[in-house]
């Protein structure tokens, strides 16, 4: 993890799927990712060029192939961080990469399948463990809310229909105006919350593949903790989190897309670049510039990136040779983020 001078860490990890049935039966080279877990590196292939030229190497903090398990992606990267938000600080985590590589998988997965539960559900069982097993003066509430950023508009999903607005306040700082707030007791509870999430997306949208390559969708938890202080006043901390399944990486098209859609490619773009920027100038420790009010997602997560937040950034890829551009957009996108 990289811990600049000003504090801020940000944490950059890369995750490769296997390849698919389909691409396995129509790549006789194999896939073009390699990787080494131990020392954390990506080494990426170009099927297009002579095999003397040498590959391309990239270092993170962590990287994890398509045998790695969905458990150990938590407990390695995220784990540290849920355990901070349990402190009282903001975290945000990111899925970032190509539609298809994996960033639903690795942020929600299977649910009902024990391995195959992703970092969402892995998180509602850490934080309400973790409240179960707690001192007996300690009161904890737990709420959630469930957005998603289309075409740099606020919506939410736990009452579909409406556009927010993104409002500031001196003492809470950014917010979403009018957004759900959901009390959640229990595990139960809180997959309820985004189970139905989900299915009103999956309602509203003509094309849900379409739909979710094209929207960010934010899943934000707040623990607040109470606890009678030494001075016999109650003390209260508040920790942030913010469970972040953006929209694809993919290069939108640029030749013969015209009028709206053009419009619409270019909004899309804008929150990831913005978050790119964002991200990278925490990285830095530039945090004097931290462009944060260049789209709808970073003025969203401003409280949540830089100052004591923690960020987990997971950048997916797919392995086979035909997104060999995509793929390499990607690994300097993460790597800018380092
Ligand atoms: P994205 O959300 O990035 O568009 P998905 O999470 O929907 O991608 O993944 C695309 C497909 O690949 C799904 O069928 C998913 O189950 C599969 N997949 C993704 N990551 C993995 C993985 N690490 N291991 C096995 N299958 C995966
Ligand atoms: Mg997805």
């Amino acid at each position: 993890m990289s811990k600049n001078k000003s504090g801020e860490s940000v944490k950059v990890v890369v995750r490769c799927r296997p390849l698919s049935r389909k691409e396995e039966a129509s790549v006789s080279a194999g896939g073009i990712v390699a990787m080494d877990l131990r020392l954390g590196q990506v080494v990426l292939r170009n099927p297009r060029a002579p095999p003397s030229e040498p590959q391309k190497t990239f270092t993170f903090d962590a990287v994890y192939d398509g045998d790695s398990k969905q458990r150990d992606l938590y407990d390695e990267s995220v784990r540290p961080l849920i355990d901070s938000v349990l402190a009282g600080f903001n975290g945000t985590i990111f899925a970032y990469g190509q539609t298809g590589t994996g960033k639903t998988h690795t942020m929600q997965g299977a649910w009902m399948d024990p391995d195959q539960r992703g970092v969402i559900p892995n998180a509602f069982d850490h934080i309400f463990t973790h409240i179960s097993r707690s001192q007996s003066d300690r009161q904890y509430l737990v709420r959630a809310s469930y957005l998603e950023i289309y075409l740099e508009e606020v919506r939410d999903l736990l009452d579909p229909g409406r556009a927010l607005e993104l409002r500031e306040s001196p003492e809470t700082g950014v917010y979403v105006r009018d957004l759900t707030s959901c009390v959640c007791k229990s595990v139960k509870e809180i997959e309820e919350v985004m189970n139905s999430g989900n299915r009103a997306r999956a309602v509203a949208a003509t094309d849900m593949n379409e739909h979710s390559s094209r929207s960010h969708t934010l899943f934000l938890i707040t623990v607040e903790c109470s606890q009678p202080g030494p001075d016999g006043r109650e003390h209260i901390r508040v920790g942030r989190l913010n469970l972040v399944d953006l929209a694809g990486s993919e290069r939108q098209a640029k030749t013969g897309v015209r009028g709206e859609r053009l419009k619409e490619a270019a909004k899309i773009n804008l929150s990831l670049s913005a978050l790119g920027n964002v991200i990278s100038a925490l990285a830095d420790g530039r945090s004097g510039h931290v462009p944060y009010r260049d789209s709808k997602l970073t003025r969203l997560l401003q409280d949540s990136l830089g100052g004591n937040a923690r960020t987990v950034m997971v950048a997916t890829l797919g392995p086979a040779p035909q997104h060999y551009d995509e793929t390499l957009t990607t690994l300097r996108y993460a790597n800018r983020a380092k």
